[in-house]
């Protein structure tokens, strides 16, 4: 089974009270393939970078994570997004983006668009998320959606999280009628309730319940420290809850690894429910830790 993660992670700088910034990087979807490779999974991550020395180094830290390389695309003379997280003195975080130049948003338009698109035909799983769809404005999402539905044609399957940031998006209509498609498209879709109650109001769930019986879904909702994912697939439907967690010290990523151990515990043959208690199990190791990548140290042992 070989995996597709599509998306873009940027340079992270983080300020510090003295205003000196230390670097990392950023991205749902990588975090997602982290998370996959980790897991044993035969994982692609599929994205556009510049040729330097910060694209150089991203590459270098997921070839350590085992995250196959061979579908990166490298612009000459372009760099990758950029942002900022600040703290304010209540500890408050806030995002600040320099990304509307970012190699990443011309995946399905630089010259090498037709390879790319010709891979992910091949794909066994491709793994999107509403900020992916963010990325590549309306032309770029409807080559996004033709390769998709072209991979699904030849018996692929595609995963949809719905991970929404209003910022990404010029307007609310334009994102409704992305998710929209992206969710008719999915074979498996993650979604938080807190993210479709953003974005349709309260017809959030409605728009995810649609797909019922075709699609398996996994409906997240994060009601503060008790956090349940509905499981329904086929005629079933199971609520999963989270285990309790000692602590929780960031929750960067709790999503992004929910979905990569999920997709891997079904990989390995577990059932829905089952896979769900697995990803809660993951989500809660990574919300233990600071920032999105824990150490490896602190993996924990999964069912499968
Ligand atoms: P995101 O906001 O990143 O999409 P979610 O809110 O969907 O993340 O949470 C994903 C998973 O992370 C949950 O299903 C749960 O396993 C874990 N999680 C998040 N917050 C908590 C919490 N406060 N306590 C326990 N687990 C949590």
């Amino acid at each position: 089974m070989r995996v597709a993660c599509v998306g873009e992670c940027m340079v992270e700088l983080s300020e510090r009270p003295d205003g000196s910034l230390v670097r990392g990087f950023g991205g749902d979807t990588l975090n997602t393939a982290l998370y996959l490779a980790r897991l044993g999974v035969t994982v692609d991550y599929v994205t556009a970078l510049g040729d330097d020395p910060w694209s150089d180094a991203m590459v270098e830290a997921w070839s350590r994570e085992g995250i196959g390389l061979g579908r990166i695309r490298r612009l000459p003379g372009r760099m990758p997004g950029l942002y900022i997280i600040r703290t304010d003195e209540a500890g408050e975080r806030s995002f600040h983006y320099w990304r509307d130049s970012a190699a990443a948003r011309d995946l399905f338009a630089e010259p090498g668009a037709p390879e790319t698109r010709a891979a992910l035909e091949t794909d066994d799983l491709v793994y999107v998320s509403g900020i992916s769809l963010s990325l590549y404005g309306e032309a770029g999402r409807a080559a996004l959606a033709e390769t998709l539905a072209a991979q699904r044609a030849r018996g692929g399957l595609v995963a949809f999280d719905t991970n929404y940031r209003p910022r990404g998006w010029p307007d609310w209509e334009v994102a409704r009628t992305a998710f929209r498609a992206a969710l008719a498209q999915a074979d498996l879709i993650f979604a938080s309730v807190e993210d479709m109650d953003w974005l349709f109001g309260a017809a959030g769930e409605d728009e995810v319940l649609r797909h019922r019986g075709r699609a398996e879904i996994v409906l997240k909702t994060s009601d503060g420290p008790n956090p349940v994912a509905r499981v329904l697939h086929g005629a079933s439907e199971t609520a999963v809850p989270a285990g309790p967690v000692e602590r929780v010290v960031d929750t960067t990523a709790a999503g992004d690894s929910f979905a990569a151990g999920y997709i891997a515990a079904r990989i390995a043959g577990l059932a829905p429910e089952s896979a769900a208690a697995e990803a809660h199990r993951l989500a809660g190791a990574v919300i233990g830790h600071r920032g999105a990548v824990i150490p490896r140290e602190a993996m924990p042992a999964l069912a499968f």
